[in-house]
C-alpha cells in the first residue's frame, strides 16, 4: 500500500494534471516514439500504461495488451483518455482518426488507386486494405493527397500504351 500510494503521487507529480477533458502531458522523460517514460523499481515503464493501469487499480497487463490514446497524444497519461485494447484495434483507431491516413505508405496508396481505376469497387478494395471507404474515395476522387491519384493515372496510362502496342 505505501509503495503502491508513493508510485501514484510520483506518476501524477510528473504529469501537468488538469480537467478530465484535456490532455495530462507527461512532463518528465519520452521514449524515442514519445510516450511518456517513468522509472520505477525493475527499470523503465511506459507512464500512460501505468497511468490507466493505476486508475484502474490493476497490475499493467502484458505488453501484448496495448493501451490506447483516444486523444492520439501520446504524451497524455490522463486515464479518461486511455483504454486497454489489441494492436488490431490500435491501427483501426489510428485509421478511422485520421481521415488522411498519413501512416499508409504512399506507394500502398497509389496501388490501392489503380485498382479502381481498373475497375474494382471501391468497397472491396477498402475492406481488404483495412480503411475506410471515404479515405479511399477521397484519395480516387483526388481531394485528399492528389498525388496519389496522379501516379496512379500515370500508371494506368502507362500499362494501358504498353497493352495497345502488343496489338
Ligand atoms: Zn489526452
Amino acid at each position: 500500500m505505501g509503495r503502491k500510494r508513493q508510485l501514484v503521487e510520483n506518476l501524477w507529480s510528473k504529469a501537468d494534471v488538469r480537467g478530465d477533458d484535456e490532455c495530462w502531458n507527461w512532463q518528465g522523460h519520452r521514449s524515442q516514439q514519445g510516450y511518456g517514460v517513468f522509472c520505477i523499481t525493475g527499470g523503465a515503464r511506459l507512464a500512460h500504461r501505468q497511468a490507466l493501469a493505476l486508475h484502474q487499480g490493476i497490475e499493467v497487463p502484458p505488453s501484448k495488451v496495448h493501451c490506447l490514446h483516444a486523444c492520439d497524444n501520446r504524451a497524455c497519461i490522463n486515464p479518461k483518455h486511455l483504454r486497454w485494447g489489441s494492436n488490431t484495434e490500435n491501427m483501426k483507431d489510428r485509421g478511422e482518426r485520421n481521415a488522411n491516413y498519413s501512416w499508409i505508405e504512399s506507394e500502398e496508396a497509389i496501388f490501392l488507386v489503380r485498382r479502381c481505376l481498373n475497375g474494382e469497387t471501391r468497397e472491396s478494395v477498402a475492406r481488404e486494405a483495412g480503411i475506410s471507404v471515404s479515405a479511399l474515395r477521397w484519395w480516387v476522387e483526388g481531394r485528399n493527397r492528389p498525388e496519389i491519384l496522379q501516379q496512379a493515372r500515370k500508371l494506368a496510362a502507362e500499362s494501358q500504351t504498353e497493352q495497345l502496342s502488343l496489338f
